[in-house]
């Protein structure tokens, strides 16, 4: 694993999202870099979110062609891969599975959150509960 992506990890093992933040421009960016793509600051720290996001867009899997993913998240066809977006880490689109969720009932904007304890470093996601 490069360096960069420890601290993400790290925030993980801990129930936490968190995002790199530059600290010279205040903008967010993923993937986690060395120097900021925006200003090349090295100021990089982290910022923990919320874990709520919102669906950009989808595509489901409708074949299962990696054992790993069946073996290891139990994610069998179809599943749904999604990019998702998060309002208060403007700038992040993160892929990740979508669990718990119709693949015929998602639309662009609904909102999604972090679904803990993370496994083996990967964090899945289902539709936030209203209310
Ligand atoms: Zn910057």
């Amino acid at each position: 694993m490069a360096d960069e992506f420890r601290p993400y990890f790290d925030a993980l093992a801990r129930g936490i999202l968190a995002f790199p933040r530059c600290g010279d421009c205040g903008r967010f960016h993923w993937y986690p870099m060395k120097l900021c793509p925006f200003c090349h600051g090295a100021g990089i720290g982290w910022e923990a979110v919320s874990g709520v996001a919102s669906l950009f867009s989808w595509t489901i899997v409708r074949h299962d062609f990696d054992p790993a993913a069946i073996e290891r998240y139990g994610l069998r066809a179809p599943y749904i891969v999604a990019l998702l977006e998060f309002a208060d880490a403007p700038g992040v689109r993160l892929i990740s599975n979508l669990v718990e969720a119709d693949p015929d009932a998602l639309a662009i904007g609904m909102a999604v959150q972090a679904l803990f304890p993370a496994h083996d470093g990967r964090v899945l996601f289902r539709p936030a509960r209203v209310g």
